[in-house]
């Protein structure tokens, strides 16, 4: 996968945040401030920006421009632990002009442990974590069993929507839906979400 691949990445990911802003929002309102759709949607039109007056050449430094204007663009917890997860999977791949299979799935858990460092959330703290971790995890067992790349990013992107499926019935012990305590049960996290579409996203564009 080279940097044209994650170009395509990011412009698909900026088209799903696009169509599916006002849901994204949508969840955020019940649990939380209902700006998520709004947020992300802003992100990623500057993401779009910041990539076309860059051009970067590698995916490692595309990553990392795509990272700080998250950090940069968007408020809320999102911004910085997107920003942060896309700049440490950019960081992983360092100045390398293709990314292999394992590589991605390595780098993929670099962006994880860094969301991990920064919001100290675990799996089932019904965050973008419930989504990220299982996905993280789909793909390195997918790697390990020498699983092809479609098929890998395909178990990947179902293992993100089955875990944000599964944020449903949880109680959130992180973020602003924390605050609503067990009022927070029976609604889908948003991040989680939107998790699930960043890995849908891949799975689309590999499938190409
Ligand atoms: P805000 O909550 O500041 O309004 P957003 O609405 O953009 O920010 O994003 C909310 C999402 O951020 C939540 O649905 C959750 O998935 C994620 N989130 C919040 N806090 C954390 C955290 N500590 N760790 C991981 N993810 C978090
Ligand atoms: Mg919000």
């Amino acid at each position: 996968m080279n940097t044209q691949f994650f170009a395509a990445w990011i412009e698909e990911i900026a088209a799903a945040v696009r169509s599916r802003r006002d849901h994204l929002t949508q969840l955020d309102a019940a649990i939380g401030d209902a700006d998520h759709g709004a947020n992300l949607d802003r992100g990623f039109t500057a993401v779009r920006e910041a990539l076309a007056a860059a051009s970067p050449q590698t995916p490692g430094a595309l990553l990392v421009l795509v990272g700080s204007t998250l950090i940069r663009k968007v408020g809320g917890a999102s911004g910085p632990l997107y920003g942060t997860a896309f700049r440490e999977m950019g960081k992983a791949f360092g100045d390398a002009a293709e990314v292999s299979l394992a590589e991605l799935s390595t780098g993929l858990n670099a962006a994880l442990s860094g969301v991990q460092r920064l919001g100290a959330a675990a799996e089932g703290d019904k965050t973008m974590v419930d989504a990220f971790a299982p996905a993280a995890d789909a793909l390195a067992q997918a790697v390990r069993d020498g699983v092809k790349p479609q098929e890998a990013l395909e178990a990947a992107a179902s293992a993100a929507e089955q875990g944000a499926k599964a944020t449903v019935p949880l109680q959130a012990r992180k973020g602003r839906a924390s605050y609503l305590g067990p009022r927070s049960v029976g609604h889908e996290d948003p991040g989680a979400a939107s998790t699930a579409l960043l890995f849908g996203a891949l799975r689309t564009v590999a499938a190409r």
